[in-house]
């Protein structure tokens, strides 16, 4: 289930959700962001506005102490 991950100013296709990874393209390189919560935010390469995500797709979780 691949979800698409755009640009929210321009629709820039800024990366693939699927499952619980991230792939990122630019040119050659490709990455992928895998393993639980991860935070992401990325210049749009089209129109450089920030476009910021995390793994729940929710508010950010407050910072918490791992007690
Ligand atoms: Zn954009």
């Amino acid at each position: 289930m691949a979800r698409q991950w755009r640009c929210k100013e321009c629709d820039t296709l800024l990366g693939i959700e699927n499952g619980a990874r991230l792939y990122l393209r630019y040119k050659q390189a490709q990455y992928v962001v895998d393993g639980g919560d991860y935070n992401i935010i990325a210049v749009c390469r089209n129109c450089f506005t920030v476009n910021e995500r995390n793994s729940t797709n929710e508010s950010p979780p407050p910072l918490a102490v791992n007690a």
